[in-house]
């Protein structure tokens, strides 16, 4: 039961802008930076508009409040009490959605980015808390592509997933790895009795170390980046989630009383596909179709979010529309109820972007 947990925000989710600096290619282009930032306000201008959000990040007329400390941090104690938690990545391709999530992760260097810190808080706390409770941590980190879920951590996929790969396992495992058929079924999105979300067919992982998460992270991270010709096509295609589970029992044995006690919460890590609309995805057929799937998984997150925000259909037990999407479906136990949300919007300064850094920031906006 939950009835005990009581969310200390009462807003469902936070909203961070993070803007980041301006790129060689833009400073090369000629670029000036069209955000200003209202000093010591969490409020950003762009021409006549104005938005007020609960944080905004990425600017040096600000302090250096890392996102991490003032954003995900608190979610991540959360974990601890039991609770689960989302923190989602929005932008339009180039915006520096993988660059703050840290999804392009590689254990020799690029190692900055939230998820570390997550790794690394996780780590301490389970070290701090080692004698009072048994802990064990999993590790899944997958991909939604055309509304379909596909498995990063998987070594042996299946030969649809093969072809996803484009062919290039071999190289990035080194060795040509030989499919043969496995007949494994996809990858199903399923709902417990107790309204809990699980993914059956899916790779978890059990880590004991910081070293072995870290491994997972980089090992999904590189199957993404391979998977297609054009390195950058399918990232900003496709949403990624890493997703972190905690379990701890906590046992105890005194005079007059002895029992245990479980709690298990999981943390989604999401990067979001490229909020740039469909008609710019491209002109030919196929890909404008993958261009309408990733809108719908968004326009479905931005509906859930929104439905949420709305204080009057939470309480009336209103529609939450998470039934739209693969990408909602998935993250339904963990948006909204007593879940933590966080949405960062990533925005580029540039003044060649500000038509979608408009849309990013007026997206962003609905979730308030
Ligand atoms: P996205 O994942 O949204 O497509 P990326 O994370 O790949 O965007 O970022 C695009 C480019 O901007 C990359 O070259 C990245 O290194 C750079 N970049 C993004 N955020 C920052 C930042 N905060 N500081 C410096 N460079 C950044
Ligand atoms: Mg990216």
């Amino acid at each position: 039961g939950g009835s005990e947990k009581e969310a200390t925000t009462t807003q469902a989710v936070q909203v961070a802008v993070n803007i980041r600096p301006l790129i060689a290619m833009e400073r090369v282009q000629g670029c000036s930076d069209c955000i200003a930032i209202v000093p010591g306000e969490p409020q950003v201008q762009i021409g006549h508009h104005s938005f007020t959000f609960d944080y905004v990040f990425g600017s040096s007329a600000l302090p250096l409040d890392s996102i991490f400390d003032k954003c995900v941090k608190p979610l991540v104690e959360g974990l601890f009490h039991g609770y689960n938690a989302t923190v989602l990545a929005y932008g339009q391709t180039g915006s520096g959605k993988t660059y703050t999530m840290g999804t392009g992760y590689t254990v020799r260097g690029n190692t900055e980015g939230v998820i570390s810190q997550v790794m690394e808080t996780i780590f301490n706390r389970v070290e701090t808390l080692k004698q009072e409770a048994d802990f064990q941590l999993q590790v899944s980190f997958i991909e939604i592509l055309k509304e379909e879920v596909h498995d990063l951590l998987d070594l042996n996929p299946s030969p649809a997933d093969y072809g996803y790969m484009g062919g290039t396992m071999g190289s990035a495992f080194g060795g040509g790895m030989k499919v043969v058929g496995t007949g494994k079924p996809p990858i199903q999105i399923r709902e417990t009795i107790s309204g809990g979300i699980t993914l059956s067919g899916v790779t978890e992982v059990n880590v004991k170390s910081l070293e072995e998460m870290a491994s997972c992270l980089e090992r999904g991270s590189l199957c993404r980046a391979t998977g297609s010709t054009n390195m950058n096509s399918q990232s900003s295609r496709s949403h990624a989630i890493f997703t972190i589970t905690l379990e701890q029992r906590r046992k105890w044995d005194k005079l007059d009383d002895c029992g245990e006690e479980y709690l298990c919460a999981k943390l989604h890590l999401v990067d979001l596909a490229g909020s740039e609309r469909a008609k710019r995805t491209g002109s030919d057929g196929a890909r404008f179709k993958e261009g309408v799937h990733i809108n719908k998984g968004l326009l479905a997150l931005g509906n859930v979010i929104s439905a949420l925000g709305d204080d009057k259909k939470r309480r009336d037990g209103g529609h939450v529309p998470y039934r739209d999407s693969k990408l909602t479906r998935l993250l339904q136990d963990s948006l909204g109820g007593n879940s933590r949300t966080v949405m960062i919007a990533c925005v580029s300064p540039a003044d060649s972007n500000t038509e979608e850094t408009l849309n990013t920031l007026k997206y962003a906006n609905r979730a308030r």
